[in-house]
């Protein structure tokens, strides 16, 4: 049996210092409602887990000027239904509320949402089918061992930024409210402060799928940011799954609009459940930006979306599903109040 070591940290410097301190297996946790899942499924095996959960001050949900900050700590449900966010950012509460259950946004924070882990059945090693529990050859759990999903049963994988060695879709919601808002992600590590720009934060699959942050070790996740804009009212997350609450995306869109009368001044699109990260679509942005919008136009934008996509043989159904899913979400947004 593996030994574990617990520690708090009081401090994010505190923090940092214990995992260097801790050697090269440590993990980070704070609610702990994605690592203890895979910690039991054998796909985590960390010797010592730093809780951060309890550092001072990095739950705060402050507005700063023209910029909301968020703890890296600050809990799904608190964000999610602090009266800044839900009036003025709908698409970042909705993202919030849209997820998981409320038991689970009680206890899991905006840091660990950022950093899930895929839901690909084959990386959890068939958890989450009762008739698929085995050892599946999985390029993101074990670097180079193969990807069981290309081929396989790939009803819920990514059709968008796959490659030959994975397909697993993005899970977070929350990332992709974040994404449509440009957020930055502040972080402190053993090389310092730094902030970086969500685009930036993920990585594409490509040859090597199991390096899914570009985050360097120790990186802990201090606070995230949002630069207001005028667009973050007329804003929605929409959200389609198989079942109406408790379920990850089939697919989902945040957008966000600023509108002249009838006419799209700019627009702010991201995708989720369709693709290997979180998905901003300029494509779709460009097809309604200067133009009047009307749905055969919004349907027009998401099909440019989704342009680039690749199915496989039980998923091309999220192609029109994704497009749809779009266009319902611009005209939501449109017709939210500035
Ligand atoms: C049944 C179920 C349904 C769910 N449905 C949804 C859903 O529909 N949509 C959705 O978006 N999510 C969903 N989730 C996922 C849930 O939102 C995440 O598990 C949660 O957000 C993770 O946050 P946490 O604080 O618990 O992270 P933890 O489990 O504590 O950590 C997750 C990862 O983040 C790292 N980490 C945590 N905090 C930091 C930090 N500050 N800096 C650096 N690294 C850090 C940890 O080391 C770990 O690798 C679901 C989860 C479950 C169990």
């Amino acid at each position: 049996m593996q030994g574990l070591n617990y520690t708090f940290a009081r401090s994010a410097e505190e923090a940092v210092a214990q995992f260097a301190g801790a050697g090269g297996s440590a993990r980070y946790i704070a609610g702990g409602t994605n690592l203890y899942d895979l910690m039991k499924l054998g796909i985590e095996r960390p010797a010592h887990l730093i809780d951060v959960s309890r550092i001072d001050g990095m739950d705060a949900i402050e507005t700063d000027g023209e910029v909301l900050r968020f703890g890296g700590r600050a809990l799904m449900a608190d964000v999610a239904y602090a009266p800044v966010v839900r009036d003025e950012y709908p698409l970042l509460s909705q993202s919030l509320l849209k997820a998981a259950s409320q038991q689970l946004r009680n206890m899991a924070t905006v840091g660990g949402n950022l950093l899930q882990r895929t839901r690909c059945m084959y990386f959890r090693n068939g958890a989450g089918s009762s008739s698929m529990v085995g050892v599946y050859p999985c390029n993101k759990r074990e670097p180079h061992s193969g990807c069981s999903a290309i081929g396989g049963v790939d009803r819920t994988q990514a059709v968008l930024g796959t490659s030959q060695a994975c397909t697993a879709v993005a899970p977070g919601d929350w990332p992709v409210a974040l994404m449509a808002m440009d957020a930055t992600i502040e972080t402190l590590g053993p090389q310092g402060a730094r902030a970086l720009p969500i685009a930036e934060f993920y990585r594409l699959p490509g040859d090597t799928p199991h390096s899914e942050f570009n985050l360097n070790p120790g990186e802990l996740v201090t606070a995230i940011t949002v630069r207001k804009t005028p667009a973050g009212r007329r804003s929605t997350y929409h959200k389609v799954r198989d079942r109406e609450s408790y379920a990850f995306a089939l697919a989902s869109a945040a957008v966000a609009v600023e509108m002249e009368g009838a006419t799209v001044r700019a627009a702010r699109i991201a995708l989720g459940g369709v693709a290997t990260t979180p998905w901003r679509s300029s494509a779709a942005e460009a097809v309604v930006t200067g133009s009047t919008l009307t749905r055969e136009l919004a349907i027009q934008a998401g099909r440019a979306a989704f342009a680039d996509a690749r199915s496989g043989k039980q998923n091309a159904f999220k192609i029109e599903l994704g497009a749809r899913v779009v266009a319902d979400a611009l005209i939501i947004a449109a017709e939210r109040r500035a």
